[in-house]
């Protein structure tokens, strides 16, 4: 299948590579070009833009947040009007994706967020959370196959695969506070955060999140970060615009922001997600 990939950010570069080794035909596009040079030496051609990149079957993109996707479909030699059918894999707003959907047509969009961090992606062992019109989504099926271990279909509006995704995010987010605060407590007791982590993780929260998560909470290794907190913060800021439009209350989500909020703010740019962990450690002075 003839494939166009745009965005070869942590998950972009690892997604397209599993294009490549399946088989597909992959045409790249990425603001830096720079970063396709390992995937061009690999078998993939060059796009001079994203119009260029969107000339075959389908295009995926995998960019940071709704400007950037803005940038790539609505701007100068932009993906719109051309005849790939675009696959939106970024984690972007409710609002975006149905603006996506409207611009390109029912039969030329299908929203496909993912859950996975880079391991996830490098191995193609990503879930795939799906929406859009069936032919559209049996077109997406073969590309999203190479990058993914399951492909769930949750409606026929592509948004809705946004709003899953979103509250998926929100889940990881409250699951990462609500052990941050429990290794704090017990930790109090001097109780070690490692023992703590054994315990959870082997018996009643014995899941992969905590476990991703847990594990970065014990070490403190927030560098490099996978999925950096700053995106985690876009995440909630899209999740409070949707509850907020719809009047669903969701008071925890207010808790977590201020916690990413605050280890953005004292410690930078470049942390993990599970640096919040830090946010709740320092506001029990520990
Ligand atoms: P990333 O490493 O920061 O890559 C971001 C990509 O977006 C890069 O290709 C970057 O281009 C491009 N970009 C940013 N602003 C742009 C603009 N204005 N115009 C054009 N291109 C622009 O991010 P990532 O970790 O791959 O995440 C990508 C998406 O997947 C995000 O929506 C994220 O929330 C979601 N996601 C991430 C994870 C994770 O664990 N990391 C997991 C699931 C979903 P340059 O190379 O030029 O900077």
């Amino acid at each position: 299948m003839k494939v166009g990939f745009i965005g070869l950010g942590q998950m972009g570069s690892a997604m397209a590579a599993n294009l490549i080794r399946r088989g597909h035909e992959v045409t790249l596009w990425n603001r830096s070009l720079d970063k396709a040079a390992g995937l061009v030496a690999a078998g993939a051609k060059l796009a001079s833009s994203p119009a260029a990149a969107a000339q075959g079957d389908v295009v995926m993109t995998m960019l940071a947040d709704d400007a950037a996707v803005e940038a790539v479909v609505y701007g100068d030699k932009g993906i719109l009007e051309q005849p790939a059918l675009h696959i939106s894999q970024s984690t972007i707003s409710v609002d975006l994706a149905d603006r996506l959907a409207r611009s390109h047509g029912a039969d030329a969009f299908v929203s496909a967020p993912v859950f996975g961090r880079p391991p996830a992606a490098q191995a193609g062992m990503l879930f795939v959370i799906a929406a859009g019109q069936n032919a559209a989504l049996e077109a997406a099926t073969p590309a999203l196959e190479a990058i993914s271990q399951s492909i769930f279909r949750v409606g026929s509006s592509p948004s809705q695969a946004n709003l899953v995704k979103l509250g998926g995010n929100f889940m990881i987010v409250a699951a990462i506070e609500a052990f941050a605060e429990a290794m704090t407590l017990v930790e109090s007791g001097n109780v070690s955060r490692r023992d703590f982590y054994e315990v959870i993780t082997r018996t009643i929260f014995n899941f992969p999140v905590l476990r991703t998560y847990g594990e970065l909470l014990v070490t403190e290794a927030f560098q490099p970060a996978g999925f950096p907190a700053t995106l985690g913060l876009k995440d909630m800021n899209l999740v409070d615009a949707v509850a907020g439009e719809r009047q669903v209350p969701m008071p925890v989500l207010g808790v977590m922001r201020d916690h990413l909020r605050s280890v953005i703010a004292t410690e930078g740019t470049e942390l993990d997600l599970a640096a919040m962990g830090l946010a709740v450690r320092r506001s029990a002075n520990r």
